[in-house]
């Protein structure tokens, strides 16, 4: 599958000098969507994966029917302030800004294994801080999927050592 015929590429968002991919063609293409969400899921299966993450707002919308199909439940990983219940929280930087993510504090239980999913992967930032979240729950990250990543950002490199899957490369 060609993902990236579906991807928009929209110059100078949020700001200039940023090259936004967009990726909701490929949301509203279901045979192209289904095929991606597919792809994580296969890779995902063998992980014996309790439970999958995903950072806001585009995390949860990959990361979502993953844990569907999974059969298993989905943490949001949200903005500080977002979430109800008693959460932790980590700082981060990211592409173009800074930032604070939190989650609920029982979102994850002691050992757990967690897939981390989001739509891109840019400096690695917004990873790395979810990465943070998991491991400070005692969760184990056994695997990161992206539909996109930018590899001339290099988010690779925050996450030496973790499995990394990403179905699409700038
Ligand atoms: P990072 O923290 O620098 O790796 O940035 C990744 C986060 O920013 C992800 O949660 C993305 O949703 C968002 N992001 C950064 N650049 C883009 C883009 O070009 N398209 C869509 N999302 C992006």
């Amino acid at each position: 599958m060609d993902y990236k015929e579906h991807i928009a590429i929209v110059e100078d968002w949020p700001k200039e000098g940023v090259q936004f991919k967009d990726i909701t063609p490929l949301m509203d293409n279901g045979p192209a969507f289904k095929a991606a969400v597919d792809e994580i899921v296969e890779y995902a299966k063998d992980k014996e994966i309790d439970i999958v993450v995903g950072p806001e707002a585009r995390g949860f919308i990959v990361g979502c029917p993953v844990s569907y199909a999974l059969e298993i439940g989905f943490a949001p990983v949200r903005k500080e302030g977002k979430l109800p219940r008693e959460t932790i929280k980590v700082d981060y930087g990211l592409e173009y800004g800074k930032d604070v993510l939190t989650i609920h504090k029982d979102a994850i239980k002691q050992g757990q294994r967690v897939l981390i999913v989001d739509d891109l992967l840019a400096t690695g930032g917004t990873i790395e801080a979810t990465i943070d979240l998991v491991e400070q729950l005692g969760g184990e990250v056994a695997g990161c999927a992206f539909l996109i990543e930018l590899t001339y950002l290099d988010g690779r490199s925050k996450l030496d050592g973790h499995d990394v899957l990403t179905l699409m490369q700038y």
